[in-house]
């Protein structure tokens, strides 16, 4: 199995070979086909299996494909539980996407949230981000998610381990009813899959 049999655009395999990658590993070749396709996806996968590569590759291939909005609203969200999975996932996308035409930025807690807000206000059609300073900028009107199409919840568990629950309820309230979500997570309790139910539509269910 090669990037190539994928599916994946000429200017991702680019990067990806620029990385150094020439198979995908496991949650790769099982995500980001039905990822491309436009399903929900439900992956069970580890930190170290490739699992950010696994949903940030396809979601890049789908942005790129379809025609970018004017103004450059946020057309895909990616949530993480902690800020340095936050910044390991936007370094990432930032690697991923260098031979396309989109932007990125990452937001979390515990630094000073004007550069946040200013690279938002520019233009964003990804965003990386934690619970906590998202909400705050969208509290204060800084950031709007209407426009998403994708919503990628990455460490399910953890985020429910640190008590995140109520916040990720508030963000999805403020996206579209129609998009496309992907949800990744190393276990799979009771609390778990109730979470999944409750935002993945027939998901294809994927494991590393
Ligand atoms: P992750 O599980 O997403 O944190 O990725 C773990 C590590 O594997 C990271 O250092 C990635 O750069 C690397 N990686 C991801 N996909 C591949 C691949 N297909 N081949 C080799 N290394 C990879």
């Amino acid at each position: 199995m090669s990037f190539n049999s994928l599916g994946l655009s000429e200017a991702l395999l680019k990067a990806i070979s620029k990385k150094g990658y020439t198979t995908p590993s496991p949650i790769q070749q099982k995500a980001i086909p039905p990822v491309l396709y436009g399903h929900d996806v439900l992956a069970s996968a580890q930190t170290g299996t490739g699992k950010t590569a696994g949903f940030t590759l396809p979601l890049l291939h789908l942005l790129s494909e379809n025609p970018k909005q004017k103004y450059r609203p946020i057309r895909a969200l990616i949530l993480t539980p902690t800020r340095e999975l936050a910044a390991q996932v936007y370094a990432n996308v930032r690697e991923y996407s260098e031979f396309l035409n989109l932007r990125s930025a990452v937001i979390f807690g515990g630094v000073n949230q004007k550069p946040q807000a200013a690279t938002i206000r520019q233009g964003v059609d990804i965003l990386v981000a934690t619970p906590g300073r998202l909400l705050d900028l969208q509290n204060q009107g800084l950031l709007s998610l209407k426009r998403v199409e994708i919503f990628v919840l990455d460490e399910a568990d953890r985020m429910l381990d640190m008590g995140f629950l109520r916040d990720i309820e508030k963000v999805i309230k403020s996206m579209p009813e129609k998009r496309q979500n992907l949800m990744f997570s190393a276990t799979f309790s009771k609390d778990i899959k109730k979470l999944a139910h409750g935002i993945l539509n027939h998901p294809v269910q994927v494991e590393a």
